[in-house]
Order: C-alpha cells, then sequence, then structure tokens
C-alpha cells in the first residue's frame, strides 16, 4: 500500500503549560509520527495542493487565525503557547473580535489543543498529506494512507479541539466530492469524530459513521450521541454507533458490521477512513480492549465493501504499540 507522510507535520510541537507554571505531558506528539513511520516501508512526501482545499472545508477567518495565533499570543507578551480559556458558549455569534485571548476562545472548544509557533506549517502539511494520498486512490490504487498529525476530526469548520487544527479526513472527502466521488467516511478513533460530523451534518452527499466510545462518558461528551443522525438534507446520513468503557472485539465487530452495511447502503463509490488507533487496550487516554490482530480482523471487514479506501490517521497515544497496530490495520485492508 502507497503510504505518505511529509517530515514538515513535525514542525507542531506544542507544550501543556500550566497557570501554576508547570507543565504536563502533551499526548499528540511528534514522537508518534516517528513510531509509525518506524513500522512501515518507504513513505512518499506530500504535495503542495495550496489552501483551496483546506478553504473549501474551512472559514477563511478561522484560517487567518490559525496562521497568526501563536504571533500574535507572543506579540502580546504572553510565554509559551496560545490556548483559550473563555468560550462563547451561550448564542455563539461572529463577532470582530480584537485580542488574541478572545479570539482562541471564539476559535476552539477546549483547551487541549495549544497552538504552537509550528502548528500552522504542521497542520498544513498534515492536510496536504491526506491531499496527495487521495490523488494516489483518485487514480486507481486500491488504498492508501496518510500519515497525518495533527490529527483532524475534532476540528470543524470553524474551530480547533481535540488536538485537532485542520480537519483532514473531512478536506479530502471534499476533495473526492469535488472530483465526482460519492464518499462516505468511517470514522474509527476511539473518540467521537464531532468536527467531521459538524462539517456534513446538513449534507446528504456524504455519509459520515462513526463508533466510538459513549459520550456520556468520554470526550468530547456532547455530540455522537446515538440520536444524532443529521439534518434536513442530511438527515438519515451520520450514524453514531458509541460503545461502552471496556468493549472488546467481539462488541465491536457488530458496531462495525451496522455501519458497513449503512455505507454500502448509501451506495458510496470511496470510503475515508478515520483510523485512531487509540482503541488499543493499553492506549493511555481510552478505554476500550481491541488488542493489536484485532485492527487486521476490523480492517479485512471494511475491506470486503470492496470500496477503495483511502486511510487517514488520527488519534492513538501508546507509542510504542502505535508502529503495530498501524501496520496490523494497514496489512488487513491490504
Ligand atoms: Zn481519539
Amino acid at each position: 500500500m502507497r503510504c505518505f507522510f511529509d517530515p514538515r507535520q513535525l514542525a507542531h510541537a506544542p507544550t501543556m503549560e500550566l497557570h501554576n507554571g508547570g507543565f504536563v505531558p502533551y499526548a499528540e506528539t511528534p514522537a508518534r509520527a516517528e513510531a509509525v513511520l518506524a513500522a512501515l516501508g518507504p513513505v512518499e512526501g506530500a504535495v503542495d495542493h495550496g489552501e483551496a482545499p483546506l478553504r473549501a472545508v474551512h472559514d477563511e477567518a478561522y484560517l487567518a487565525f490559525l496562521w497568526s495565533a501563536h504571533k500574535d499570543w507572543r506579540a502580546a507578551g504572553r510565554a509559551g503557547d496560545a490556548s483559550g480559556y473563555a468560550w462563547p458558549i451561550v448564542r455563539r455569534r461572529p463577532l470582530a473580535l480584537d485580542r488574541i485571548d478572545a479570539k482562541l476562545g471564539a476559535y476552539s472548544f477546549d483547551a487541549s489543543s495549544p497552538i504552537a509557533e509550528g502548528t500552522w506549517g504542521g497542520a498544513y502539511w498534515s492536510a496536504q498529506t491526506a491531499l496527495t494520498a487521495l490523488d494516489a486512490v483518485l487514480v486507481g490504487e486500491r488504498a492508501a494512507f496518510a500519515l497525518c498529525r495533527p490529527p483532524g476530526h475534532h476540528a470543524g469548520r470553524d474551530y480547533l479541539g481535540g488536538y485537532c487544527h485542520l480537519n483532514n479526513a473531512a478536506i479530502a472527502a471534499e476533495a473526492a466530492t469535488t472530483a465526482g466521488r460519492r464518499v462516505a467516511i468511517l470514522d474509527v478513533d476511539y473518540h467521537h469524530g464531532n468536527g467531521t460530523q459538524d462539517l456534513f451534518y446538513e449534507r446528504g452527499d456524504v455519509f459520515f459513521a462513526s463508533i466510538h466510545a459513549d459520550p456520556r462518558t468520554d470526550y468530547p461528551y456532547f455530540w455522537g450521541h446515538a440520536d444524532e443522525r443529521g439534518e434536513g438534507a442530511g438527515e438519515g446520513a451520520t450514524l453514531n454507533l458509541p460503545l461502552p468503557r471496556g468493549a472488546g472485539l467481539a462488541e465491536y465487530l457488530p458496531a462495525l458490521e451496522r455501519a458497513l452495511a449503512a455505507i454500502a447502503g448509501f451506495g458510496a463509490d470511496l470510503l475515508v477512513i478515520s483510523y485512531g488507533a487509540d482503541t488499543w487496550a493499553g492506549d493511555p487516554i481510552s478505554f476500550f480492549k481491541l488488542e493489536t490482530p484485532d485492527y487486521a480482523v476490523m480492517a479485512a471487514r471494511i475491506a470486503s465493501l470492496g470500496l477503495p479506501g483511502l486511510v487517514v490517521m488520527e488519534g492513538g497515544y501508546a507509542v510504542d504499540a502505535l508502529g503495530p497496530n498501524v501496520a496490523a490495520f494497514l496489512e488487513g485492508l491490504a
């Protein structure tokens, strides 16, 4: 399988500084990408598709904010990396805000996704990697893997969160749709892909299915509940299959079969897979019980759909296990 990665993604390397001056570990580290690379064969770099495919998914003012946020934070005399701390949860609306602190709240939904000096570059090349891998699928590869990081599935049209800044899977899905494909997105990260869902929630031309930890107990809490099915033209084109903490392959496979049946029923001709290895039993921030060989089983079931597939890397925080878990999934798909 052709695999894609651009070393410029490593420029995103934030630190989490606490208000008392201490630091906490940041789970979405460049070491994740290096661990996956060590388990792959040769990888191809990203081709620059420019900002147009990003603007097709993200708000232009949001992109401008993301581009300058770290510079603005430092220009305001602040130390460390930029992060929000006040959010407009009541009557959120477009406002002409001046101060970087205000913009950070307006364009994010949590405080766990700091913007560092290299964040724009890392996120930009992560998205370009997804687009380059998509090109391979569009010209006839049966499957391709985009080693994206930072990940993307929590990012929406005009907001970041959950370690995500640009929604790589959605950017690729939108580009594939523009190229005339009928796209389904299958999100198998431990966490609900709330940004991806939000981007396509009112659209009937892209199907979104997600299997994830029940948001009543797990991040991102406010989205991914089973009764979220899409709205308007998108009604029925969103499928959420939450599972309880502790779920293993026996609980996972029936949900996967439901998702695959729905994708087949939708008539998709291209599949974008948001793959997170944080469903692994030893993941430090997650609570499913999948084992490494289970990823080959999952992937073989997905491959049975017979659709061309673009695999986009999302989460997975047990760095030492990340290579084998990605390799098992890709081998199962092939
Ligand atoms: Zn995740």
